[in-house]
């Protein structure tokens, strides 16, 4: 996937205006693949939102809703959801998600 990467500087210098889209995280919430770097050289970037399928806020995250650990998964509707900070899971791995727990507050 990096190897958009000196494609697009190539156009640039050769003066074309290139336009992209793409998703900036994964998933799980990591840095997705040669996005975050062509937002960086970038002139301009719109950041846009979808709306929270759970409370109909702003959504920035793609919420996975399978188990697949792979990094990509086409697919339509019912693999993704878009969710707003408030609402994101990351994928949590089922044998670990008693330390992803946040400790009771104490009264
Ligand atoms: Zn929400």
């Amino acid at each position: 996937m990096e190897a958009v990467i000196p494609l697009v500087m190539e156009l640039v210098h050769l003066g074309k205006r290139v336009i992209l889209g793409g998703l900036d995280t994964t998933f799980a919430n990591e840095p997705f693949g040669p996005v975050p770097n062509l937002m960086a050289l970038a002139d301009e970037v719109t950041k846009l939102s979808a709306v929270c399928m759970v409370c109909g806020n702003p959504a920035i995250h793609t919420q996975r809703l399978g188990q697949s650990q792979e990094l990509v998964v086409v697919g339509a509707a019912g693999l993704y959801e878009a969710r707003c900070r408030e609402h994101f899971q990351p994928f949590v791995d089922e044998n670990q998600s008693e330390q992803m727990e946040l400790p009771a507050v104490a009264q």
